[in-house]
């Protein structure tokens, strides 16, 4: 036996792992299976390049639950370790400047992803465990099979050992307080979150006594028995969908592997992107489109972060656009750095390239499909919507893109992009400075007056909702040339697409000043202002409108997303039709009463047809109208 001390230069930096450098201890199983799958891939590699010749075994991971021993064994049947490997790899942990690096970072985002980076990926068993032994066998010919020893401070032993079979064996006497990881369930948990899609077999089993146990039960030859795990089970699918080429995949295995990613989850995607790349950078991976529905929130965070099939994390959003972390699926990437903090990670070229390559495969799809068929890709329309809307809004690329598939819906039903649109709506809609106005509604049922109005006219009239509407309409003006959005209820339809001629008023000056104080008396004078329109004689009477900036405003101020404007009054304007003969007829009545009376129904009229009139006022309006019969 030999004894020796662990090389660290910071004496203490094995309660610093414990205590700072993971926040979560669990992962100390990631990394000791990926130890493990890492030398069971050298050895399958070493095999077939002829540099290994010996048998290759079953090539899995097993871990091993010992609740007698408290144990948890990691064994792989990988290349193993010499002595001389193990004084290399695991006592050398040579690192400086350990403890001005960990005082950096303690406590900060993203620390548990630091350890690997420094060659530290074995000692986070000391996380959890009181002693660690490793006892390996090299594949090397003639090697001695060794164990080395260690509780945690930088002492350790190593000793010549008895073992079968090469490989490894690191097996980890829980301390304490780590209890928790002696639980079938708890370990089961976490191999099904990082193990999910390992590469080779994971084996998962528990059993009262391992075979290298000296206390371990005896058979007649006074040799330890194998105990048999009790039902072990493979955690893992080893090739998962995103590793294989998608000339190999039909619809189902895409379907299929989107329920093995989210077993809860019963509703199928709306379809797929397969990524591939290897260069200039390593990414393989597949993004599925969800069916979004209103309330976005829930669905966001579901695209799972790989490093050759290893779970990293499901929290990508500093290495996707924003817009994207709605989709879901998986990314695996080895040049994506998990081993700097997250805000460093924005700024690393690699996660750049990586970012926007994604952004472009994700709008080249949807071109694609809108191009190939059209009628399916509108369909599916209503619920890319508010993906493809997030994406215009937040991503300059991506909008670029997406102009070109992006669609606009009529009250009819009738999809366009914003360009066929102008052409279709043009000829009629184009006010006399030259502008092409696109009237819209965000809800053709409220505004169905006003929708019929404008379609009397001949004019078309868009059905724009959604949480996002009011900031893409204003990124559409921006974009589109010579063309202004109007909602149908902001002002009179003349008013909303004014032409060169204009409609002669039958009223005087001295009828409009007369009238005036009439139709202010009738409402709240805070909150509406009376103008006098000459519309078409056909139109209502009165009209209520809420001027297209003043409602622009509020929703902004709603949604958070334009600075801070003061509480904006609710203003309308009480519009009178100074054509219409309803109004004329107000001029002849001859009391000022039954005048009052009149201006009083015709404004409730208009203020009901806005959905405005309410309580009292719709109670007064309907005794009156009782009494008008
Ligand atoms: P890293 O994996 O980041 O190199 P680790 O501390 O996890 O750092 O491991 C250090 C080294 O120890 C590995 O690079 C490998 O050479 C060796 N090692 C660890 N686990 C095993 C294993 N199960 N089989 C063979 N070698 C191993």
């Amino acid at each position: 036996m030999k004894t020796g001390q662990i090389n660290v230069q910071t004496e203490n930096i094995f309660p610093i792992i414990k205590k700072f450098l993971y926040s979560d201890h669990e992962i100390f199983l990631r990394e000791l299976v990926s130890n493990a799958m890492d030398a069971t891939q050298k050895l399958k590699f070493l095999s077939s390049n002829g540099e290994y010749k010996g048998e290759l075994g079953e090539l899995q991971v097993e871990v091993i639950l010992n609740s007698a021993d408290k144990t948890l064994t990691i064994r792989d049947r990988g290349i193993g370790m010499t002595e001389e490997e193990i004084d290399k790899y695991i006592n050398q942990i040579a690192f400086s400047g350990a403890e001005e690096f960990v005082q950096q970072y303690k406590g900060k985002e993203g620390a548990e992803n630091i350890i690997g980076h420094f060659g530290l990926g074995f000692y986070s068993a000391f996380m959890v465990a009181e002693k660690v032994q490793i006892r390996t066998l090299s594949r090397h010919e003639d090697s001695k099979a060794v164990q080395w020893e260690s509780n945690g401070s930088p002492e350790y032993t190593i000793t010549e050992i008895e073992k079968e079979n090469r490989g490894t064996d690191i097996i980890l006497h829980m301390s304490e307080d780590s209890a928790e990881f002696l639980e079938k369930s708890r370990v089961q948990g976490i191999l099904d979150k990082y193990c999910k899609f390992l590469p080779y077999p994971v084996i998962f089993g528990t059993r009262t006594a391992y075979e290298d146990d000296p206390n371990g039960e005896k058979d007649e030859d006074g040799k330890i028995k194998r105990t048999a795990i009790e039902v072990p089970n493979q955690v893992n699918n080893t090739s998962p969908a995103w590793t294989k080429a998608p000339v190999d995949l039909k619809q189902e295995d895409y379907d299929g592997f989107y329920r093995e990613l989210y077993p809860l989850t019963f509703e199928s995607p709306l379809f797929h992107i397969h990524l591939n790349v290897d260069y200039p950078f390593n990414l393989t991976g597949i993004l599925y489109f969800p069916k979004i529905k209103e309330n976005v929130e829930v669905q966001r965070n579901k695209i799972n972060l790989y490093s050759n099939q290893v779970f990293i994390t499901d929290s990508v959003e500093e290495i996707v656009p924003e817009f994207l972390t709605l989709l879901h699926g998986v990314i695996d990437s080895p040049d994506i750095p998990l081993n700097v903090s997250r805000s460093y990670l924005q700024s690393d070229g690699n996660v750049k390239k990586i970012s926007s390559h994604i952004t472009k495969k994700v709008a080249d799809k949807l071109l694609q499909m809108f191009k190939e068929d059209r009628e399916d890709f509108e369909a599916k329309w209503e619920h890319l919507r508010i993906f493809v809307q997030y994406g215009m809004l937040s991503e300059e690329k991506f909008a670029d893109k997406a102009k070109n598939f992006t669609l606009l819906k009529n009250t009819e039903g009738v999809y366009k992009t914003p360009e066929e649109y102008k052409e279709k709506v043009a000829t009629l809609q184009t006010n006399k400075d030259d502008k092409v106005v696109f009237l819209y509604t965000h809800n053709p049922e409220e505004h169905f007056g006003f929708v019929q109005k404008a379609k009397d006219r001949g004019y078309d009239v868009l059905h724009l909702d959604g949480p996002l509407a009011p900031h893409w309409i204003a990124h559409l003006e921006q974009k589109l040339e010579n063309v202004s959005f109007a909602r149908v209820d902001a002002d009179t339809l003349d008013k909303l697409i004014q032409k060169e001629e204009e409609i002669p008023s039958k009223l005087s000056e001295e009828d409009e000043a007369f009238l005036k104080p009439l139709f202010e008396s009738a409402v709240d004078k805070e909150k509406f202002v009376v103008q006098f329109e000459s519309m078409d004689s056909g139109d209502a009477p009165i009209i209520v409108t809420q001027p297209e900036f003043v409602r622009r405003m509020k929703e902004q101020q709603q949604l958070g997303g334009a600075g801070f404007y003061g509480a904006f009054p609710e203003m309308h304007n009480l519009v009178v039709n100074a054509n219409h003969e309803k109004i004329a007829d107000v001029l002849q009545t001859k009391t000022k009463k039954s005048q009052e009376r009149k201006v009083k129904q015709l404004t409730d009229i208009a203020l009901l047809a806005q959905g405005m009139l309410k309580g009292a006022d719709l109670n007064r309006f309907i005794e009156r109208s009782i009494d008008m019969i």
